[in-house]
């Protein structure tokens, strides 16, 4: 039964500072278990006891997970000199537990990008050890050819002389343009782009559509973003 200060319950979800909460607590704001509260510093067990400010029960979490439909134009990345960074798009309410981006997308990558604040996650999905798939929608300049998927179901040599872990494409469309699903469990930067490079061939728009189990919500337009569910997390893990 984990017991932590009110103040530190509160300031946590980001109800306010430490100060801000003495002076809640002052004004009668807060109460608990529908008494009011006159200590900032009691102790409370944030998961069971009813807490609430302005007579509005808080719902306490430590960690946040979030899936985001990234735009094309959004660096994945909490701060940059001159780029608007994915965080920016975060209401302040979700902000204030401090998110980050698993893994990056490129600047002109669209699709499913996961910001948490619990880094334990976090290096279980990145660790190059556990092979998490990744699931991407492109479009390729030119033909895309069965030998091509015969290719990457081997490996193919990045411009680097990496060799890529085997990955699953599905063509969807094989024309003067065509249309790829590939799913691969690694990530190596630039991967997608650099794996059709090595066949020779370009992409022109990428969108990643799962990671683990869990899809994309198709839902969620660009730059929009919910809260994952409890089942939707178990996915990941
Ligand atoms: N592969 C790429 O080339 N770019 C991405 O953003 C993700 C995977």
């Amino acid at each position: 039964n984990l017991k932590l200060r009110l103040d530190k319950v509160l300031s946590h979800i980001g109800v306010g500072s430490r100060k801000d909460l003495k002076k809640m607590v002052k004004e009668q704001r807060i109460t608990i278990n529908g008494e009011l509260a006159t200590d900032p510093g009691v102790y409370v067990s944030p998961y069971v006891d009813v807490i609430a400010v302005n007579k509005k029960p808080i719902k306490y979490r430590e960690f946040i997970y979030l899936m985001m439909n990234k735009p094309q134009g959004v660096l994945s990345a909490t701060e940059d000199r001159d780029d608007e960074v994915v965080v920016d798009l975060l209401e302040e309410e979700d902000w204030v537990f401090n998110p980050f981006p698993v893994g990056r997308l490129d600047k002109d990558t669209e699709g499913f990008l996961l910001l948490t604040n619990d880094g334990k996650l976090a290096h279980q999905i990145t660790s190059p050890k556990k092979h998490v798939p990744k699931t991407y929608y492109a479009v390729i300049e030119g033909i895309v050819t069965d030998a091509d998927a015969d290719a990457f179901s081997k490996g193919v040599t990045l411009d680097d002389g990496y060799k890529t872990l085997p990955g699953e494409l599905k063509i969807l469309k094989s024309d003067t343009e065509s249309e790829i699903e590939l799913t691969i469990y690694e990530g190596k930067y630039h991967q997608v782009k650099r794996m059709f490079e090595a066949v020779g061939k370009r992409v022109t728009y990428l969108k990643r559509i799962s990671m683990g189990a869990l899809p994309l919500d198709p839902e969620l337009e660009l730059g929009e973003y919910r809260e994952l569910t409890e089942e939707e997390l178990e996915l990941l893990k």
